[in-house]
């Protein structure tokens, strides 16, 4: 068991613990430097009455996570333990099902521990820690997800340099090393995934409502543009669904390969889709100058991008992508409009889409409305851990 030190914290930071918020934020604490990551915290509001139990862990959103208001619960094996095996009972449905075979098992705070992630990727497990303090109980919760769970291998991603960022490494912990690519599937289609190549495995798994629908709803016969493209997971949902042809726009080299692997494994002609490796604000320019338009186009940029000639910021700039986006989508055609930025919410993301038809002149629909699936669970009280917001609009 680790030493607890006793400390109290600011009226206004014992008031939302007390709340249910689960983050804690510098500004909560008289000082806060002096500890160690991995300290457990046992915290009192000002007049010294105990409120909650919290680790030190540094993100860029806060110095650390409330893990129980008990007082008597103490942070060891059995308390992840007892974490996981809730998380994976929430997730029994999927478990048991054949046609998905990749989710997420354990969405940080909103399955009570924030700093940690665990996704399934048929019968193996990767783990991210997003701090070192996290980090620093890895044993612990390795032995608690090996109670819980029988795997191939597990597999790890450091999400906690000095900027936050992946810690390149080889990221296998245990058990038999995969062999990648790892065809995972979901909703019956496939994907390839390298849990041992970078931050990225291949696939955002946040999306597989979004792509379902696109599939079963809105391809058939339709021309579709992805722009921002990836791997081209939305591109092999509308293929799948019987698009005309899917159009793929990333600028980042790897996503030719990496789009032609994902078509490939789901048996799709690529010879009969489009993979272009091309800035998309620069991509919009030529589809106008060449009078393109599509059916369905759509937008799922980063919250923040530089290019060699452009800077994008979501909450910034998204009114005038979608503004691009409508000069080259047909009459009647359908606008998938997603943003992962968690600084703002569906009402602001909504008036993004309100301006940009207002000053193109054209009216819109909104035909469905999307946020984060259930494996991706979160807490009431944590809003900007539900960062997914997905628009499909009809373009009139
Ligand atoms: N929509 C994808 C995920 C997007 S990740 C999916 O569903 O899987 C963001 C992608 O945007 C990255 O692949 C990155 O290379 C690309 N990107 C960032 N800025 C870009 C730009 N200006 N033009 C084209 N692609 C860009």
């Amino acid at each position: 068991m680790r030493n607890e030190l006793d400390i109290k914290v600011k009226d206004t930071l014992a008031q939302d613990i007390q709340k249910g918020v689960p983050i804690l934020l510098k500004d909560g604490f008289n000082e806060m430097n002096s500890f160690e990551e991995g300290s457990i915290l046992k915290l009192r509001n000002p007049s010294g009455k105990f409120i909650g139990k919290g680790y030190v862990g540094k993100q860029n959103k806060g110095v650390g996570w409330i893990l129980t208001k008990n007082e008597n619960e103490t942070i060891d094996t059995s308390f992840f333990q007892k974490k996981i095996a809730t998380a994976i009972k929430h997730r029994e449905d999927y478990f048991h099902d054949a046609d998905t075979t990749a989710f997420r098992v354990f969405n940080g705070e909103g399955d009570g521990i924030g700093g940690l992630t665990i996704d399934y990727f048929d019968g193996f497990y990767l783990l991210s820690w997003y701090s070192e303090g996290i980090y620093s109980f890895k044993e612990m919760i390795l032995e608690a997800l090996e109670e819980s769970v029988s795997y191939k291998g597990i597999y790890e991603k450091k999400r906690f340099d000095t900027k936050g960022q992946y810690v390149e490494d080889d990221d296998f912990v245990k058990g038999e090393r995969g062999e990648f690519p790892l065809i995972v599937k979901e909703n019956g289609q496939n994907f390839a995934i390298y849990l041992n190549d970078g931050a990225m495995v291949g696939v955002f798994l946040d999306q597989r409502d979004v792509r379902k629908k696109i599939r079963d709803t809105y391809s058939a016969g339709k021309t579709v543009l992805n722009t921002f493209s990836y791997t081209g997971a939305f591109s092999v949902f509308a293929a799948a669904g019987g698009s005309k042809k899917t159009t793929s726009v990333d600028l980042a080299k790897r996503s030719l390969s990496k789009t032609t692997e994902q078509f490939e494994v789901n048996g799709i002609d690529v010879e009969k889709q489009d993979i272009i490796v091309m800035d998309v604000f620069d991509y919009f320019k030529y589809a106008k100058r060449k009078e393109l338009s599509f059916d369905v186009v759509i937008l799922d940029p980063p919250s923040f991008a530089r290019s060699k000639k452009y800077t994008f910021s979501s909450a910034k700039d998204y009114t005038n992508l979608l503004k691009d986006a409508i000069a080259i989508t047909e009459k009647n055609g359908v606008i998938v409009a997603s943003t992962n930025n968690a600084t703002f919410g569906m009402k602001k993301f909504q008036s993004f889409v309100e301006k940009a038809f207002k000053e193109t002149n054209r009216k819109y629909t909104i035909e469905e409305e999307f946020s984060l699936p259930s494996d991706f669970k979160t807490s009431p009280l944590f809003k900007e851990g539900n960062y997914l917001k997905v628009l499909f609009v009809r373009a009139k």
